[in-house]
């Protein structure tokens, strides 16, 4: 049951539940859990949208706003602030992008509306090539970039925005059934697309490197490194999208950075700071930094560097770089999630697959494992079912926050999550699991 629920009444709620339909009033939080009004304690499966990267009341990133609080709050763009300046060289350190520069923005989404122009400006050309499974945020640019159903009520978008299809190997869009075959079809695919477009006609390709509300999806071994190839044939920006899977969420600083390719911008947010003050960014490699040589660069905003955000950001990959958590993501990952969620794929004839990489991984439910029904329509947006919505509640009752969409449910919980945590949602996803598949072929 929910035990708490406060409609707002002055507040213009964003975009819909991504967690089966409750919505709680939360006044507290601790390390992995949140609770409610009502003193009811959740395990954050969720990391709230995937952000909380170092979990809440995290000491060293309490001290840093309170330490830059005491010393100066707010400082405009136009100056130097040394701990601005100190983030983004400890950005470039940590992308392997070596030189070049980063420019800060309030979020993910004008991080992307950033990137795009970077591309634009550096080419002279227009189009933005994006798969159709991703999201890239909320704004103009963004949202029609963004390939899932979210941008439809925004169409037509802005003009010079492409679609394709990249992999996805349980429900390949190329009838392939490995891997392989899944990464070469893909990627002759975007070949096609960009002659058909016109390779001089093309600024960017941008990708999620591990696609995420759309259904965690890891590509193959090679489809990057053959993006990337493509895109240096024909002088296109590459733009890997790292909101999501940065700061540590796949064993990684980066997720490009499991397959040694060097994208030419790289945009993040949300678990730069764990999301304790607002912040994103665009990571410009040399070249492109060149392209803007009558600096300084024509966009950012009043709050561009915010010095709170980036003492944060500062704090926070010193804190991932001390308890060595990318090597503790890969790792729990590996022996404890992957097996323990293929363990209950064993069990429970509903999970259809079971993917993911670190600590980011999906259960796609399904009715029929032959046909892969899926347990509710497969794109995010669409709304969801009485089967999603009773196994979200399941896992309420069981304390453990999920994050539902689709027909999946994502775990992405805080990189400090602990052994005895990840066995706790295990637990209770056997028993939501018990509640999917009594909609098994029924
Ligand atoms: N890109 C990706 C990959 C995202 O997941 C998101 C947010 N979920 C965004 C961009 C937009 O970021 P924000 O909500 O911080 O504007």
């Amino acid at each position: 049951m929910i035990d708490t629920y406060r409609a707002d009444r002055h507040v213009f709620q964003p975009w819909g539940a991504q967690d089966g339909g409750a919505r709680l009033e939360i006044t507290d939080g601790a390390g992995c859990w949140f609770s409610d009004a009502g003193g009811t304690r959740y395990l954050d499966l969720a990391s709230q949208l995937v952000y909380l990267n170092l979990g809440h009341r995290h000491p060293a990133l309490i001290d840093a706003v309170h330490t830059q609080a005491d010393r100066l709050c707010v400082v405009a763009p136009t100056f130097f602030n040394e701990v601005r300046d100190e983030l983004a060289a400890a950005l470039l350190d940590i992308s392997g992008t070596g030189a070049g520069r980063v420019l800060f923005t309030n979020g993910g989404t004008e991080a992307v509306e950033h990137a795009v122009r970077m591309a634009r400006g550096h080419t002279g050309r227009a189009k933005i090539l994006a798969h159709y499974r991703s999201y890239h945020g909320a704004t103009a640019a963004a949202i029609s970039i963004s390939g899932d159903p979210r941008r439809w009520p925004n169409e037509p978008g802005v003009p010079g925005v492409v679609h394709f299809s990249g992999p996805y190997t349980y429900r390949s869009d190329f009838d392939a059934t490995d891997d392989a075959t899944e990464c070469e079809r893909a990627l002759r695919h975007l070949e096609r697309t960009i002659e058909f477009e016109g390779p001089h006609t093309v600024a960017a390709v941008i990708l999620e490197s591990v696609v995420g509300t759309n259904g965690i999806l890891v590509p193959p071994d090679g489809y990057l490194a053959g993006v990337r190839r493509l895109c240096d044939r024909h002088g296109i920006v590459l733009i890997c999208d790292e909101v999501m899977s940065g700061f540590g969420r796949v064993g990684e600083w980066f997720a490009y950075q499991r397959w040694n390719v060097r994208p030419d911008l790289v945009t993040f947010a949300k678990g730069v700071t764990s999301g304790y003050v607002p912040l994103g960014g665009v990571i410009v490699a040399e070249h492109i930094v060149e392209s803007f040589s009558a600096t300084p660069f024509p966009g950012g905003s009043t709050y561009s560097g915010h010095p709170l955000a980036c003492a944060v950001g500062v704090a926070s990959v010193a804190q991932i770089a001390a308890g060595d958590l990318l090597t503790r993501a890969r790792t729990l990952g590996a022996t404890a999630l992957a097996p323990g969620l293929r363990a209950l794929q064993q069990r429970h004839p509903s999970i259809g697959d079971v993917r993911g990489a670190g600590l980011f991984w999906a259960l796609e439910l399904v009715t029929d494992r032959d046909t892969k029904q899926p347990l509710a329509p497969l794109l995010p947006g669409r709304g969801g079912t009485e089967a999603m919505a009773a196994v979200a509640q399941s896992l309420r009752e069981h304390r453990v926050w999920p994050m539902i969409v689709a027909n999946r449910i994502h775990l992405a919980p805080p990189l400090i999550v602990s052994d005895d945590e990840v066995e706790f949602a295990l637990g209770a996803l056997d028993h939501a699991l018990d509640v999917a598949d009594s909609y098994y072929r029924a």
